[in-house]
This record gives structure tokens, sequence and C-alpha cells, in this order.
């Protein structure tokens, strides 16, 4: 039994084992795969940051100062164009030079493409041609002021040679002259004052005209002014119309301010063109990073949710190992290990049930096994507590409990019992002629005889050497009697084989029935043996009934 036990627990032995293994292996397997979620998620954060850190930011970060030295540039420009005076052409040109500096640098740092740096360029000359232009618009401009303040000469002269003349005829005179030669002086002004070339050369024309005027009106003039009048005209003839003169610095003036003003106009849009399509190359370079990042981002997200499935997934999992583990092997056990100490406390009888075909159901069955052998052996060695050993009847104790407590029923029950003492006859003798193990041989004979005449509600047992006794269950002195001379005779009728010769024996009895005044099993099973002494008394093998019922 113990052994096919064994084998049935080796051959499962691997159930529960196999289990765990699997689920610690599917375990392992999600928390690798977990793993690599997170190492892969973490090394796309790694990734967007890097990206964001290298490219995204910088390219924003030199695209916002890209447009911002370019807007900067546009205003020093715009401040150029309507510098009137030397400093200030020459502070705005220095900040321009500066601002060509930061954007070169900024194409010498950033992955700018060659048609950037060639625009820059480009730029760049046209604005050095430009500030050419300034310098000479401001230069030009200085000189016509100068002259333009000439002609307060002429003016005074004029009065003062008006003054000279004392003589009101020649004063009349002169009159016409003068007053065309102050026409001349204020048209002369009025070149100042206009805008366009066209009309400089028509003030021009007329000059022209208003001069050869004076030369005629110069031959009317009187003798003693001519030589005056005549170096007045030809200083006028030489401020008019000498290369420096001021017909030629105004039309030079004018045009300078007019080719500045178009080349300024020329400058502005080519910057702002710059910086309009710049701009619009930052706001692609900002959304392609913002586009990239973002990708990224949503990759990292997906990865993010995946592995936040698989850890919820992989701790649903563990959850229910643990459950389907505590129920199926922890709580099995928990109640075999109580059923088991509560068995060992005596508490439970039941048999143990622990179901399922596997080791914890194996170490029930071989638990049950093991107590079934246990209380088979403690039954066995109750049972060898109660008998004799030699002859298998109930030993001295065993009989004395049982005839007590019988006792005590009767007496409850009002019921007869009868007591038989039962003794060897001259059995001393037997030992001493035949041997003891001779003695042995027949004590367990008669024994067996007189254990089988009785009922088997009656008690019976050895409580002596060669002495016996029997409990009659509801019997009266009558029917003990007859089942006393029935043993008495059973044994005369017994005879032992040995060594070729045939031994006999014969039995004494004593009777006593339990009188209403005994209290104790004791009191009766005296009365028996005193009977049972009359009977040796009176020469053996015989019963004789307690003098109490037969006085
Ligand atoms: P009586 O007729 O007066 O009873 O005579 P008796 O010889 O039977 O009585 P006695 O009390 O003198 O002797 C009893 C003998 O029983 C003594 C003893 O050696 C023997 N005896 C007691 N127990 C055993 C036993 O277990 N085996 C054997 N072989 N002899 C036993
Ligand atoms: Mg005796
Ligand atoms: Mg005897």
């Amino acid at each position: 039994m113990i052994n096919s036990i064994k084998e049935a627990f080796i051959k499962k032995h691997a159930s529960i084992a196999v289990k765990i293994t699997g689920v610690l292996t599917a375990m392992g397997a999600a928390l690798t795969l977990i793993s690599l979620i997170a190492l892969f998620s973490f090394f796309s954060f790694h990734v967007v940051i890097k990206e964001l850190s290298e490219r995204s930011i910088p390219d924003i970060i030199h695209g916002a100062n890209f447009i911002d030295h370019i807007s900067r540039l546009m205003s020093e420009t715009e401040r150029l164009a309507s510098a009137s005076v030397e400093p200030e052409q020459r502070i705005a040109y220095k900040n321009i030079k500066q601002e060509f500096n930061e954007i070169s640098h900024l194409l010498n740092i950033s992955e700018a493409d060659s048609r950037l740096s060639e625009e820059v360029a480009m730029i760049r000359s046209t604005i050095e041609e430009f500030n050419t232009l300034v310098v000479e618009r401001i230069r030009i401009f200085k000189a016509s002021e100068e002259q333009f303040l000439q002609l307060f000469l002429f003016t005074e002269n004029l009065l003062k040679l008006k003054q000279e003349i004392q003589d009101v005829d020649t004063v009349s005179k002169l009159e016409p002259w003068l007053s065309k030669a102050m026409e001349i002086i204020n048209n002369m002004r009025r070149i100042k004052s206009v805008k366009s070339l066209y009309k400089v050369n028509k003030i021009r024309r007329s000059l022209v005209k208003d001069f050869r005027a004076l030369q005629k009106l110069s031959l009317s003039v009187p003798n003693k002014l001519k030589s005056r009048v005549l170096d007045f005209q030809d200083a006028i003839n030489i401020f008019l119309y000498s290369v420096d003169g001021l017909v030629n610095v105004s039309i030079k003036s004018k045009s300078t301010s007019l080719q500045s003003a178009s080349r300024a106009n020329f400058t502005r849009n080519l910057v702002e063109d710059f910086r309009y399509s710049n701009l619009a190359k930052f706001n692609t370079i900002v959304s392609l990073a913002a586009k990239r990042s973002n990708e990224l981002g949503r990759g990292v997200q997906v990865l993010v949710y995946i592995f936040v499935v698989i850890l919820v997934v992989g701790l649903l999992g563990v959850i229910v190992i643990i459950i389907h583990f505590r129920r199926n092997i922890v709580m099995r056990l928990t109640r075999l290990n109580v059923s088991i100490l509560d068995r060992i406390a005596g508490r439970e009888t039941e048999p143990i049930i622990i179901s399922g075909a596997d080791e914890i159901t194996d170490m029930a069955q071989s638990f049950a096994y093991y107590e079934n052998e246990v209380s088979k052996r403690e039954d066995k060695l109750k049972e060898m507590a109660m008998r004799d050993v030699l002859t298998g009847v109930s030993n001295r104790r065993h009989f004395m409990e049982q005839a007590e407590a019988e006792t005590i029923r009767s007496i409850r029950y009002k019921n007869d019992m009868a007591v038989l003492m039962i003794d060897i006859d001259f059995f001393k003798h037997i030992n001493d002629t035949y041997g003891h193990h001779v003695g042995d041989i027949i004590l367990a004979d008669v024994a067996s005889i007189l254990n089988k005449g009785l009922r088997d509600e009656d008690l019976f047992g050895r409580i002596g050497g060669e002495e016996f006794a029997a409990v009659l269950i509801e019997s009266n002195i009558e029917e003990a009697k007859v089942v006393s001379e029935r043993l008495r005779h059973s044994i005369e009728s017994y005879v032992l084989n040995n060594d070729g010769f045939e031994l006999k024996c014969t039995v004494s009895i004593g009777i006593a029935k339990l009188d209403e005044n005994e209290r104790v099993f004791n009191d009766v099973m005296k009365r028996a043996d005193e009977a049972l002494y009359e009977s040796k008394n009176n020469g053996r093998n015989r019963t004789t009934v307690s003098t109490l019922h037969t006085l």
C-alpha cells in the first residue's frame, strides 16, 4: 500500500512543480516584455529630447535670432535712407555693418543653405551702394545749402548799389536792370524749393531768358555804372552756369536725392522680401520641428499606453495567479493541516477529504492511510491490553471492568445476573508431572472450551493462574447451574493427546447470583469464590451454589 502511494506520488510529483515553473516562466516572460517596452519607451524619450535639444530648439532659436537681426537691419536701413547729416548716416551705417556681422555669424553656425548666404551678400552690396549714394546726397545737399547762402550776398550788393546812387535820373534808368536782377535772384531762390528735375529745368530755362534780358538792359545802364553792372552780371553768370554753379549743383542734388530715394525703396524692398521669405522659412522650420516632436511624442505615448496596458494585464495576471495559488494550494494545505491537528487533538473524526489530483491530494491520502494504520495498531494494542496472552480470553483487569459495568446495569434494570468461578483441579500436579508447557496447552484449551460454552453476550475471563470467571447476563441460579454443569462436562470430556498418552482434567465451579443488597461485583464474586471453595472441599469436579441461595 505504502509503496503504491509512493509510486503514485512520484508519478504525479511534477504536477504542482510544473504549474509553478510554468507560471514563473510566464511571469518572467511578462516582466522581460515589460522591461523591454519600458527600455524602448525610455530610449524613445531620449530620442525626443535629443531631437528637441539638438535640432528643433536650436533651429527655432537661430530662426528667431535671424529674423530679429533682419528686422533691425530693416529699421537701420530706414534710418540710413532718411539721414540728412553725416553723423546720422555714420551711426546707421555702423549699426548696419554690425547686424551683417551677426547675420554672417548665424549663417556660419547654422546649416544655412548657400542661397541664403548669396542673398545676404547681395543685400550687403546693395546697402553699401546705397550708403555711397546717401553720402553723396548729403555732400551735395551741404554744397547747395552753402551756395544758397551766397544769394544773400548778391541781394546785398544790389541794395548797396541802389543806395549809392543819389541821382534820381540815374536811379530811374537803372531801375529796369535792377528789377530784372532781383527777379533773377528770386528765381534762383525758387530752385531750392522745387522738388522735381522738370521744374528745375523750367526755372533754368526762364533764368537763361532773364539773363539775356538782363544783358540787353545792361546796354542802357549809364556809363559810370556799367563796369559794376557788368561785374555783377559776370558774377551771376559764373554762379549760375559754371560746373559747380547753382543750376548744375541743384540738378545734381535733385537727381541724387531722387536716385537715393528710389535706391532706398529698392533696398527696403529687398530687405523686406528677404525678411518675409525667411520668416516663411522660419515658420516652416518651427512647424517642422513641432511636427517632428509631436510625431515622436505620439509614438512614445503609444508605447507608454502599451506599457501601462501590459503592466495592468501583468498585475491582474499576478493577482489571478495569487488567488489561484491561495485557493488551490495554500487554502487546501491549511485545511489539511487544520484537519490533521484536529485529529491529533481528537476533535475531528470525519475522514479527510481533499479533492483534486495532485501532491496535496496525495499528501491527504497518505495521511489518511497513515491515520488508518495508526488506528488499526491502536485497536490492536487496546485489544492486546484486554486479552490474556496465553489463552486469548479477557484478562482479569478487562473482565473486572466489564463485570463491574454489568453489575451496575443489572442493579439498575433489576435483571438477574449470575457469576461462575471456575478453577482447574490439581493443576499443580499436571505442571509438576508433564511440565509447564503442557500445563500451558491445557490452560489454553480449557479457556477455549469454557468460552465457547457460553453465549456471546456473557462475560468470560482468566482471573488467576488456572482460575476463570464468567458473568451470565439475565440468568438466575437454575439457568446458571445448567450452564455450569454443561461446562464442567465439556471439560470432563476433553482429552489432550501428549506424546502418545492421553491427558484429562476437571474443573470445580462456584455459583452466586447477584443479590439485591449487593452493590459491587466484588460482593457477588466473593460469594461465588466461597462456593468454589466448597466444591474443592467436597471433592472437586463439581458445581456448588452459594449458600445465600440455598438457605
Ligand atoms: P486445587 O485442586 O486445590 O486447585 O489444586 P491445584 O494444584 O490446582 O492448586 P494450587 O493453587 O496449589 O496450584 C495452582 C497451580 O497452577 C500452581 C501453578 O504452578 C500453576 N499455574 C498457575 N498459572 C500457571 C500458568 O500460567 N501455567 C502453568 N503451566 N501453570 C500455572
Ligand atoms: Mg487455583
Ligand atoms: Mg486449582
